[in-house]
C-alpha cells in the first residue's frame, strides 16, 4: 500500500510551493489507492503557531487536498523520539554530547583559523570522550548526536534526480535530540516516516541535502528506506525563489483574490510536472496522469498571467449558481444591494466570459446592484441635444414593448437609431451612462434587459425628457 505524506512546518500560511508539494504527494497516493497523511512539523517552538496550523488546514481544505490520516503533530510525539534516540544510544549509533555553546563556538573558530570547514569534531563520541578524559559539567543537560559513519559514502536513488551519493566525510554528527527533548528536523522526520510507514517521500528539493543524513539514520535503525522524490523549486519571473516580492504566495490569498480552487490546483500541477502540452485538466485527469517520472529536474517558473488565464477558463465553464453564490459576499462587501436587482445567476452568466477572477466578476456585476447616478462629465459629453429626443422616443417605444428581452430591446434601439440617422454608439453610450453611470458595459441590449424596464425607463425619463 502506497503511503505518502505532506509535512509542513506551521510557521506561516500555506505557500503555493508547499501546496504544490502537497498536491504531488496527494495525487500519487490517490492514483495508487494509497493513503495520504498530514503531519504538522511543529518542533520549531519559536516560529510555530496555532494560527499557522489553521491556515495550512484551511488552504488544504480549500484546494480539496483531503488527507486520510492526521494531522499528526510532532510535539505530541516527544516520548517516541526520546525512545528511538535511546535505542540508537543503546545500539551505539548515537551518544550524549555535553558541549556548551561556547565550546562549540570555540571549536568552529579554531577550525576556521586552520582553514578547515567548521564541523563537530566528535569529541563526545564515547571512545573520544574517554580518551580525552571528558566528564559532563555538574547539572549539564546533554543533547543527543547521531554517530554518522566516518567512512564510505551514502547513496540513494532519487526518483526525480537519479542516484545521489554523498561522502560520509561531508556529514558530521548531527544533533538529533535537543536538551529539552525536542527532536531536530532530520530525526523527527525519520522517526515519523518510519512509524507512519511512508513508502514515498515526495518533497521540495530544498531538502535533498538532508536526505543523505536521513538515509544514515534509517540505516542505523535497520529500517528499509522509503522512496525519495524531490520536486524542483518554484521560481519567480526573475529566476529568484518565489517569495512575497513576486506577489501573492499564500494559497488563501488566491482564494481572497477570487481564484477558483480547481484553477489553482490545475496551475500548481503544471509547476514542475507535465503531461505533454496539456494545460487545462481536471483533478481526476491529473490523478490519472500523474507519475513521479515526469517531475522535472529543473526549476519551475511561476507565471501569474497563465494562472489568471486558467482561472478564466474555469470561470467560463463554472456553474452559474455556484458563481453567483461565490460573488454574493463580495458584492455585499462592496456596498451592493441584491434585493430589487436582476437575478444574480443571470448577471453572472452574462459577465463570466469577461472575468479572470471572481473579484473581477463581482466588480462588474456591481453595475446592477448599485444605484450609480450618471456622472456630470459623462452626461455633458454624451447626452447631446441631438441624442436627447432620440432617447425620449426610445423610451416611449420601450414602454410599449410586450417582451422585455435583449432581442426586442435591440430591435427598438436599431429602429430609433436608423430613423434619426445616428450611429449605434451615439445611442448606446448615453444609454449606458444613464442607466449604469458608466460608458462601457457588455452588449447594450443584454445589460438593459437585465437591468429591467423600470430602471431603464426611469433613468431615460429623468435625464432625457
Ligand atoms: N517540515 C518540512 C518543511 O516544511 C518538510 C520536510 C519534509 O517533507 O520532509 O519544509
Amino acid at each position: 500500500m502506497i503511503r505518502t505524506r505532506f509535512a509542513p512546518s506551521p510557521t506561516g500560511f500555506l505557500h503555493v510551493g508547499g501546496a504544490r508539494t502537497a498536491l504531488f504527494s496527494w495525487a500519487f497516493a490517490r492514483k495508487h489507492a494509497g493513503k495520504f497523511i498530514l503531519r504538522i512539523e511543529d518542533t520549531d517552538l519559536d516560529r510555530s503557531t496555532d494560527a499557522s496550523v489553521q491556515a495550512i488546514l484551511d488552504g488544504m481544505r480549500w484546494l480539496g487536498l483531503d488527507w486520510d490520516e492526521g494531522p499528526y503533530h510532532q510535539m505530541h510525539r516527544l516520548d517516541r523520539y526520546r525512545e528511538v534516540a535511546e535505542q540508537l544510544i543503546r545500539e551505539g549509533n548515537a551518544y550524549h554530547c555535553y558541549c556548551s555553546k561556547e565550546e562549540l563556538d570555540a571549536m568552529r573558530e579554531a577550525q576556521r583559523a586552520r582553514g578547515e570547514k567548521p564541523r563537530y569534531d566528535g569529541r563526545w563520541r564515547p571512545e573520544n570522550a574517554k580518551a580525552l578524559g571528558l566528564a559532563p559539567a555538574p547539572g549539564a543537560r546533554p543533547i543527543v548526536r547521531f554517530r554518522n559513519p566516518l567512512e564510505g559514502a551514502v547513496t540513494f536513488l532519487d526518483l526525480v534526480k537519479g542516484p545521489i551519493t554523498v561522502a560520509n566525510a561531508e556529514l558530521d554528527d548531527l544533533v538529533i535530540l535537543r536538551a529539552d527533548g525536542v527532536p531536530t528536523y532530520n530525526f523527527g522526520v525519520v522517526v515519523d516516516d518510519l512509524d507512519m510507514r511512508i513508502t514515498h517521500v515526495i518533497r521540495g528539493d530544498d531538502h535533498v541535502n538532508n536526505t543523505p543524513r536521513q538515509v544514515n539514520i534509517f540505516r542505523a535503525l535497520g529500517a528499509e528506506l522509503p522512496h525519495f522524490a524531490h520536486a524542483p523549486m518554484i521560481l519567480g519571473a526573475d529566476g529568484e525563489r518565489l517569495s512575497k516580492r513576486h506577489g501573492a504566495v499564500s494559497v488563501m490569498q488566491y482564494a481572497d483574490d477570487g481564484f477558483l480552487p480547481e484553477a489553482l490546483l490545475n496551475y500548481l500541477a503544471r509547476l514542475g510536472w507535465s503531461h505533454g502540452d496539456a494545460e487545462l485538466f481536471a483533478k481526476e485527469k491529473f490523478i490519472d496522469w500523474f507519475d513521479l517520472g515526469h517531475i522535472s529536474r529543473s526549476p519551475a517558473q511561476f507565471n501569474p498571467d497563465k494562472l489568471r488565464w486558467l482561472n478564466q477558463q474555469y470561470l467560463k465553464a463554472a456553474d452559474d449558481g455556484r458563481l453567483a453564490h461565490a460573488v454574493v459576499p463580495r458584492i455585499e462587501r462592496d456596498g451592493g444591494t441584491l434585493a430589487g436587482g436582476p437575478p444574480l445567476e443571470r448577471v453572472v452568466a452574462l459577465l463570466k466570459e469577461r472575468s479572470e477572477t471572481l473579484a473581477q466578476l463581482a466588480d462588474e456585476a456591481m453595475m446592477f446592484y448599485r444605484n450609480r447616478e450618471p456622472p456630470a462629465q459623462l452626461l455633458a459629453e454624451h447626452l447631446t441635444p441631438e441624442v436627447k429626443p432620440a432617447l425620449a422616443e426610445l423610451a416611449t417605444r420601450l414602454e410599449g414593448l410586450g417582451d422585455w428581452s435583449a432581442d426586442a430591446i435591440n430591435a427598438e434601439v436599431q429602429v430609433v437609431a436608423k430613423a434619426r440617422g445616428l450611429k449605434m454608439p451615439r445611442l448606446a453610450i448615453p444609454l449606458r451612462v444613464l442607466v449604469f453611470g458608466v460608458a462601457h458595459t457588455p452588449a447594450l441590449s443584454a445589460v438593459l434587459a437585465l437591468a429591467g424596464r423600470q430602471r431603464v425607463l426611469g433613468r431615460i425619463r429623468q435625464y432625457a425628457q
